[in-house]
């Protein structure tokens, strides 16, 4: 099984390997792994398998157009296909079939990737940790016992454990790059509006994005190529040029700044603490300058996030009304129908945050929670702005954590939330940020996240390749 998805598609492309022996390793893997990890709540190997004959029939002329040909990615189950079932990790959604698909999944198809299945979730995105789902968790593949992270956990389980090249997740305010970290993967949250949000199932669409896991940064580069770029049928969705990504990345990082954050260096656990120590050096060694920059309003954070995000979610989750889509409970009355189906199709955590986003919407509240919330947002954002001023690139932890064990948080949501400590500034201020692995400690993975100026991805893949090449690569996970 090749490992970086350049050298797969040129393989494919070629004509050496052909795309279905390419999904049938992956398959196979799949098969292996799943008893144990749990990544996928569909699977869609015939399909996939239709895709890759279709591939390796297409003319050398033709083939040899794909940047991403014969590369099987999976998709997060809130991002919808019309092969398979779309549940967002929801009952309330089970069995529902998409109508039509996802622009950032149909650019890659065109590109030639081969999607083969849909991967595990929070329901409707709402987690740290994969348990949130209806159809039961996701297995870390480095400690079965722990949680991969979430809310995209099993797209990163299914490509630390080698039965996706890559995948694709949803970011709302870290659930690419804390599950990334989780599992000793790359995840990459773009730009606010670089990646069409068309398709995806909304869950707080101001702060919503579409973006790519993967093993190499590079590989994030070429997801992001194919994926990244104007889409009319998305309203937020950005005019701005595609530079070529992948040119960033050999660039080195001589004399550019690279700021860490005060702030984001508090209660770290020691783990945590020396990988980003070990970051540190390896950019001075490189020939950046390091910076201490502040962010002081990063301890609002966490609460305006889940202000927000609430109550874009309660407006959102209107839809499921058991008349329009998925399930429907039978009951005397259209309110009773409304009222049972959304009492039975929602589990406990969804609930929770459709009631908290309601309060915080309705009058007498509005002031002293969502305006509220939306001044620290801008706070936020102006710090950000502060912080660019004095560096090209921010370092800071992706966690202050490493993986917890199954059940571990779920009494506790304040805990649970505490995961996205340093993940949800970057989404109140719509900036782009990688979440990249920084070596294991004690058989897990520890991450690291560097952000940028918005548009700035090329900053974060060039510093992000320094920082791959030399923390030590990860020998792969096999729970089986
Ligand atoms: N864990 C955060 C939450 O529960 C972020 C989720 C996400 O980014 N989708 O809301």
């Amino acid at each position: 099984m090749q490992d970086s998805i350049g050298a797969m598609a040129a393989g494919v492309r070629s004509g050496r390997t052909r795309a279905r022996d390419v999904v049938d390793a992956y398959v196979d893997r799949l098969v292996r792994t799943e008893g144990t990890v749990h990544a996928y709540l569909a699977v869609l190997a015939d399909e996939a398998h239709r895709r890759a004959e279709q591939i390796d029939r297409l003319p050398l002329s033709e083939r040899s157009r794909l940047p991403l040909a014969g590369v099987p990615i999976a998709l997060k189950d809130n991002i919808v296909w019309t092969d398979g079932p779309t549940t967002a990790g929801s009952r309330i959604l089970e069995n529902f079939r998409s109508p039509y698909a996802a622009t950032a999944a149909v650019r890659l198809s065109d590109a030639g990737a081969i999607i083969i299945g849909k991967t595990n979730l929070d329901e409707f995105a709402m987690g740290s940790s994969t348990e949130h789902s209806a159809y039961g968790p996701t297995h870390n593949p480095w400690d079965p016992k722990r949680v991969p992270g979430g809310s995209s956990g099993g797209s990163a389980a299914a490509v630390a454990v080698g039965s996706a090249a890559a995948a694709l997740g949803s970011d709302t305010g870290g659930s690419i790059r804390q599950p990334a970290a989780y599992c000793g993967v790359v995840g990459l949250k773009p730009t606010y509006g670089r990646v069409s949000r068309y398709g995806l199932v909304a869950f707080a669409s101001s702060l919503d994005q579409i973006g790519p896991l993967t093993r190499h940064v590079e590989d994030a580069a070429r997801l992001l190529q194919v994926m990244a770029g104007y889409d009319a049928r998305d309203l937020t969705s950005l005019a701005a040029p595609v530079p070529d990504w992948t040119a960033a990345l050999g660039q080195g990082v001589k004399s550019l700044t690279v700021g860490v954050v005060e702030e984001y260096l508090e209660g770290l656990d020691a783990p945590v603490a020396q990988a980003m120590e070990r970051a540190e050096r390896i950019l001075r060694e490189a020939g950046a300058k390091v910076a201490r920059v502040h962010l002081p309003n990063s301890r609002y954070g966490l609460p305006a996030y889940y202000v927000m995000a609430n109550a874009e979610a309660s407006s959102n989750l209107a839809r499921y009304d058991g008349v329009r889509y998925g399930l429907r409970v039978a009951a005397d009355g259209l309110y009773q129908q409304y009222d049972e189906t959304r009492r039975t199709g929602f589990g406990a955590e969804v609930q929770r945050r459709i009631m908290l986003g309601t309060f915080a919407l309705s009058a007498g509240y509005f002031d002293a929670y969502y305006r509220q919330a939306a001044r620290v947002r801008r706070a936020i954002a102006d710090d950000f702005a502060g912080a660019f001023e004095q560096a090209s690139v921010l370092l800071t932890p992706t966690t202050p954590d490493q993986p917890f064990r199954l059940g571990e948080r779920l009494a506790d949501p304040w805990r649970m939330y505490l995961s996205d400590l340093f993940t949800v500034g970057v989404n109140l201020a719509g900036l782009p940020a990688l979440s990249l692995p920084a070596g294991t400690v004690g058989g897990l993975p520890v991450g690291v996240q560097l952000i940028a100026p918005a548009l700035q991805e090329a900053r974060l893949f060039q510093f992000g390749t320094v920082l791959e090449q030399a923390f030590a690569p990860l020998s792969w996970p096999d729970p089986v």
